[in-house]
């Protein structure tokens, strides 16, 4: 299935200058870019990318919960309020300097990128993944630190979330139709 999926290099990445590292391993899956800017993103942009959805950030908050459970911590916040204190860190993070945005799209897309990115805590992000190879942060680390686990770069979830995500990063005309040298070899018919 051909689909589209968001991609944010964030503000780590950019100050760390690993954008062409890491946009290089995305182009040379095959995968196309069909949208691509640096943006300084707006405290409304951040909270809409990252919204006050009660499911996903009980989710968020269980990350750090879980992590501390292993180590024998009990932390007092709920998931909520944890999940609740991420999106407030998020939201300065991901506006405090510039993020370079990006339309990814290619068959099974959102999947693919999602396993170049590797799991969310680059601690337990697998070598050979993004997150694994460039970053060490971990839940605690980040937790003791009062902000959210720097990972490098964000990845539509879902083919929905990626729909979503795209409308808040770009307007219909910034992301392009073209054909690239090698999609003959990989979508041609018969
Ligand atoms: P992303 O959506 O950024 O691609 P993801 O889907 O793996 O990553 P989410 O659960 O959607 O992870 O969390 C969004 C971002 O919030 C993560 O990339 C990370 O920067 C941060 N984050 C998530 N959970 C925690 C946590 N428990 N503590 C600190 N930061 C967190
Ligand atoms: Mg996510």
């Amino acid at each position: 299935m051909t689909e589209q999926t968001l991609i944010i290099l964030k503000p780590d990445t950019v100050q760390r200058g690993l954008v062409g590292e890491i946009i290089q391993r995305i182009e040379k899956t095959t995968l196309k870019i069909v949208a691509m800017k640096m943006v300084y993103a707006s405290k409304e942009q951040a909270g809409t990318h990252y919204a006050d959805d009660k499911e996903w950030l009980i989710s968020v908050g269980e990350k750090t919960l879980k992590s501390a459970e292993k180590k024998g911590i009990k932390l007092s916040r709920t998931a909520l309020e944890q999940g609740q204190w991420v999106r407030q860190m998020l939201m300065e993070y991901i506006t405090m300097s510039p993020s370079v945005v990006m339309v990814i799209e290619g068959h099974n897309a959102v999947a693919k990128i999602r396993m170049l990115c590797g799991g969310t805590s680059p601690q337990e992000a697998s070598p050979g993944t993004i997150r694994g190879d460039y970053a060490i942060d971990s839940y605690m680390l980040a937790d003791a630190s009062d902000r959210p686990v720097q990972n490098l770069i964000h990845a539509s979830g879902t083919v929905e979330e990626a729909k979503r995500e795209i409308k808040i990063w770009f307007n219909e005309n910034e992301i392009h139709t073209f054909k690239r040298v090698d999609e003959d070899l990989i979508y041609r018919k018969g």
